[in-house]
């Protein structure tokens, strides 16, 4: 086909770009690399090529495309992740790159959830009751401001061990990705969680703990996601490969 992209750059690091980097790295006309930020130690291999760290900002992102001759960028990074997103959005627009942005749906409240919505981390530190026992399920690097509240006993989740010890006052920290509903409701059974701060990610990866808390009617501090300002963006990822080939 004319204009079909001959180098695709797919930010990634979320379940969804490791998907689209499998499907696409099937089609012969097409090399695939998949950007990671380096955030976790051992990240799952993807499909195709894989470059890890930083860009440098927009600079740096803007040299990249060029010298990999980078035809399509593809933003599939967290929602949460504003400023790569940002960065994909300005670098693309400086070097003329084609971009699609791919977001999954935030989830929905459903009969039986007790959420309270806020827009930010200082919000969802504000709405945490006195004395209560949270699950605080965040990217490690958002959690630090929670230690604030000395009487409240936080069970704190993470993929890799701290660098340092924790600042909080009574934690414990659980090491590992979220499990299934059982695991979930499990956890939040054993450890008598009263509370749940997590963001609105969407996706299936990380909902049962949004199913547990709903099971045992436990609030849940649901952290909102920032507006998206790219105007064309993708809800699912064979919709969005379809456009590609
Ligand atoms: P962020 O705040 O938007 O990005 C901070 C900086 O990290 C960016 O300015 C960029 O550095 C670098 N960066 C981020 N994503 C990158 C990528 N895919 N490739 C190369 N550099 C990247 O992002 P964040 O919230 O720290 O998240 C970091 C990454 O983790 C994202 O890629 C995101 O998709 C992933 N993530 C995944 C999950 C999950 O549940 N799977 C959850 C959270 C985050 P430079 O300015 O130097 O280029």
């Amino acid at each position: 086909l004319p204009g079909t992209p001959k180098t695709v750059l797919i930010l990634g690091g979320t379940r969804e770009a490791s998907r689209l980097a499998r499907l696409l790295d099937t089609k012969e006309n097409l090399r695939v690399i998949t950007s990671l930020a380096g955030r976790t130690r051992t990240p799952e291999t993807v499909a195709g090529e894989c470059r890890v760290g930083g860009f440098g900002g927009i600079d740096g992102l803007v040299s990249y495309l060029r010298e990999q001759r980078i035809d399509l960028l593809v933003d599939a990074t967290h929602p949460f992740a504003g400023t790569i997103s940002s960065n994909a959005e300005h670098a693309a627009r400086q070097s003329g790159t084609r971009l699609m942005v791919f977001r999954l749906p935030p989830w929905k409240q459903v009969d039986g959830d007790v959420w309270r919505s806020v827009a930010s981390l200082d919000e969802a530190r504000a709405a945490i009751p006195p004395s209560s026992r949270v699950l605080l399920a965040l990217g490690h690097q958002h959690i630090a401001g929670f230690a604030e509240h000395r009487d409240v006993h936080f069970v704190i989740r993470m993929v890799d061990p701290p660098d340092e010890p924790l600042p909080f006052q009574a934690s414990e920290i659980i090491l590992g990705k979220p499990g299934d509903l059982s695991a979930e409701e499990q956890l939040l059974r054993s450890r008598s969680i009263d509370h749940l701060v997590c963001r609105n990610s969407g996706g299936s990866a990380s909902y049962a703990k949004i199913e547990a808390a709903r099971k045992l009617s436990i609030p849940v501090i649901m952290i909102e996601r920032p507006p998206v300002s790219s105007e064309t963006v993708f809800t699912s990822i064979d919709e969005l490969a379809a456009c590609i080939y």
